[in-house]
């Protein structure tokens, strides 16, 4: 009854990259490391496979950060040169290139990975690109000096690289936005706006995700500010649920989201997160059941989606596959008791 999906990236295996890291460095280079990524992206879909998880990623193992692999791609930025800025309203420091032309596609981004996944699986495939504005916060801008125009500018490109993605079979195109949780006014006034222009024409299914970040420390620690209500979510939903996008990812499980937050997305599918990225303890069947369980409250049976909070990218390999393991037996337990 209920589908599994992952939000996206998972771990990289020591012969592609190093491990537990954020922006990892790649182990090997030239056609040997074209051939790792291949391996490793094969070695994730049987994994989530084998998990028993009805909806199959690539686990981003052929882009060394869910942004900059996008941006790599992109011409009018000096990957060269990067520069130290604050990111995500400065919660942390990150080694960003620079815009200092036009954007335009080099060519295609992700041809290569999502090709060699389509045909390694018969599931329901889907495939992650940065979001508009997420992209805008993890880039220095030298040229636009102007936030929405280059936010718009980078959704037109995210816009040709979507369409190729569906014409290579890919079933599910996600919009990464962690950005929305942070400039939550903005992300409500241009941020869907520049999300719909990534997502136009696209007859495959829409989604977005959106959550407090991968488990590493910076994160954890903005977390503990929060207080006892997150409530981030309130502003940008009721405009993601006037929007043509079909799919919300958000976080969930040892959260302090409350649960109504649920309710304003009314009309759209909802990712639920059930497991917790930022903790290494494997989630109980019964755990991830009785969070589905509270989450049907709010979001309607055939609308929910058991899905991780975020990518498992920084965590152990063996932690990661234990979590896919986890996702999928808690949701057959909900299945069974909420049937
Ligand atoms: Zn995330």
């Amino acid at each position: 009854m209920f589908t599994t999906a992952i939000a996206g990236s998972l771990p990289k295996p020591a012969w592609l990259a190093e491990t537990e890291k954020l922006w990892p460095q790649w182990t090997t280079q030239g056609p040997e490391l074209q051939q790792a990524k291949a391996d490793a992206t094969l070695l994730w879909i049987k994994a989530q496979e084998d998990a028993g998880l009805d909806v199959i990623g690539d686990g981003e193992q052929a882009r060394q950060h869910f942004v900059h692999g996008f941006v790599e791609q992109v011409e009018g930025i000096d990957f060269v040169n990067k520069v130290t800025m604050g990111i995500r309203n400065n919660r942390y420091d990150a080694q960003v290139p620079q815009v200092i032309a036009p954007l335009r596609l080099k060519g295609r981004v992700h041809a290569f990975e999502a090709q060699l996944a389509r045909a390694h699986t018969q599931k329901k495939l889907k495939f992650t690109l940065p979001g508009p504005m997420t992209i805008v916060d993890t880039v220095a801008d030298r040229f636009y000096g102007d936030k929405v125009k280059m936010a718009m500018a980078f959704a037109e490109l995210l816009n040709q690289e979507a369409l190729a993605l569906q014409a290579d079979g890919v079933d599910i195109i996600q919009f990464d936005e962690p950005a929305f949780n942070v400039y939550m006014d903005e992300a409500a006034d241009w941020g869907v706006q520049a999300l719909e222009i990534a997502a136009r024409g696209l007859t495959c299914t829409t989604a977005v995700h959106i959550c407090y970040g991968y488990g590493i420390e910076a994160n954890n620690k903005w977390k503990e500010t929060l207080g006892q209500e997150w409530r981030q979510y309130e502003k940008v939903f009721p405009a993601l649920a006037k929007s043509s996008i079909q799919q919300v990812s958000l976080e969930c499980m040892h959260s302090h989201v409350p649960m109504e937050m649920m309710k304003l997305l009314e009309g759209k599918d909802v990712m639920v997160g059930v497991i917790d990225v930022a903790n290494p303890v494997i989630e109980t069947p019964e755990e991830i059941a009785d969070t589905i369980g509270r989450a049907l409250q709010f979001v309607p049976k055939h609308r929910l989606i058991a899905c991780t909070n975020c990518g498992l990218a920084p965590m152990s390999r063996a932690v990661a596959e234990a979590k896919l393991k986890a996702l999928a037996e808690g949701a057959k337990l909900a299945s069974q008791r909420y049937a």
